[in-house]
């Protein structure tokens, strides 16, 4: 293994940074002391910043020590989630309610790193900016900081991302070739027919039993209108009706998540949901409003890009760590924002089993200290090997 940190000094320094960052967790667009501290650092390397993108947003530039054209974008997202930690470790949540479960703390910490290490040692031609993106939870900092002008003010050929992994193993990436994250939609459906007392269910239209069927079918859409080839997900995970049990409503409301990989297919099961929900409906004298609201679309990388982070990765952790054939998530991502108008890609770094295996977002879930210089390092490899070449 191949890292920046042989003397151990700044795995040191990042793993003080990470469990500070783990301490303070901030929600999307409040990331106020987490953006001061970053600030922070970044000043102390030398670095100039710029602050206000996305309100808590900052990037960093550093330029290289060899005259060079080549500008390269590496982001990190800096947000926390929602979530009363359980952990009882020293560096648990100090913000009681709000916990780095997803491992932000983990990927700014390793930009950090990067952004440290390159400062002291700036060989390479060209320039970097280091994108410290807040809210990728559900706000959409990603967007934002795109529809605010990152690239017109920042431009970049390239933007590449990195998200820890638990279950991939400490010491191990995985870069995909095109998909790596899905795009996500809410489903909001309201089902009507007609109320009632549930003992004289023949004076009613039961949109229970509607929905019911509703949701039945709507299962069939993958398995029996999809390709085997093609993927998405639908799941029905609202359903709201009377509040009595001897009441039949005159409405139950749904809703749920759609998940896919591309827009055609997005958009062919949302036909399949419409048709579906307003015929079953209808067959029984009822009727339905089916509403998507778009979240975060696909994250694609662009292959060429891809290749190059398999590149860097390998320079750190050696190619047979690198996976390449792992399955994308089911999991949306708002780098996906910056990759629909800037090419790069968006890797992953195994964090180790964790826990029990815990997962992202699980009130235990802890970012591996470990893995600190393995990300910073690929970080800086990957400037390296683009930027000289
Ligand atoms: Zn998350
Ligand atoms: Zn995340």
């Amino acid at each position: 293994m191949h890292t920046i940190t042989h003397n151990g000094l700044l795995h040191e320094d990042m793993k003080e940074w990470r469990n500070w960052l783990h301490q303070h967790p901030e929600l999307g667009l409040e990331e106020r002391k987490t953006s001061d501290y970053i600030a922070k650092q970044l000043e102390s390397f030398g670095l100039t910043i710029h602050r206000g993108l996305a309100e808590t947003g900052i990037v960093a530039t550093l330029h290289g020590k060899r005259e060079g054209k080549g500008v390269i974008g590496l982001r990190a997202d800096i947000d926390a989630l929602p979530i009363l930690e359980k952990n009882t470790f020293d560096h648990r949540s100090k913000h009681d309610g709000n916990m780095h479960a997803c491992g932000h703390d983990g990927h700014t910490t390793m930009l950090l790193g990067a952004a440290k290490y390159l400062s002291e040692n700036p060989d390479f031609a060209g320039t970097v900016h280091f994108i410290f993106q807040p809210a990728e939870e559900g706000v959409g900092g990603g967007r934002i900081m795109v529809e605010e002008g990152l690239f017109e003010r920042f431009p970049c050929d390239a933007v590449y991302g990195m998200h820890n992994w638990p279950g991939l193993p400490a010491g191990q990436f995985a870069v995909h070739q095109t998909a790596v994250m899905a795009a996500v939609d809410t489903i909001k459906m309201t089902i009507t027919g007609k109320g009632g007392h549930a003992a004289m269910p023949d004076q009613t239209i039961d949109p229970v039993l509607i929905s019911a069927q509703v949701v039945t079918a709507l299962q069939s859409i993958v398995s029996r209108n999809l390709s085997p080839f093609q993927s998405a997900v639908i799941s029905i995970t609202m359903l709201k009706g009377s509040d009595a049990s001897n009441v039949i409503p005159h409405e139950v409301k749904l809703q749920g998540t759609l998940r896919y990989f591309e827009a055609q297919t997005g958009d062919f099961v949302k036909s399949r949901i419409i048709e579906l929900a307003e015929g079953i409906s209808r067959a029984v004298g009822g009727e339905a409003e089916v509403n998507f609201v778009p979240g975060y679309p696909a994250t694609i990388n662009v292959p060429e890009h891809a290749n190059y982070c398999v590149d860097a990765a390998s320079a750190v952790v050696g190619v047979g760590a690198v996976q390449q054939s792992l399955p994308p998530s089911m999991g949306a991502e708002d780098f996906s924002y910056m990759l629909q108008v800037c090419p790069g890609a968006y890797i992953w770094i195994g964090n180790g089993e964790g826990l029990g295996g815990c997962m992202l977002h699980n009130d235990y879930y802890d970012f591996n200290n470990d893995i600190l210089p393995l990300g910073a390092s690929y970080w800086v490899e990957l400037v390296q090997q683009r930027l000289n070449s």
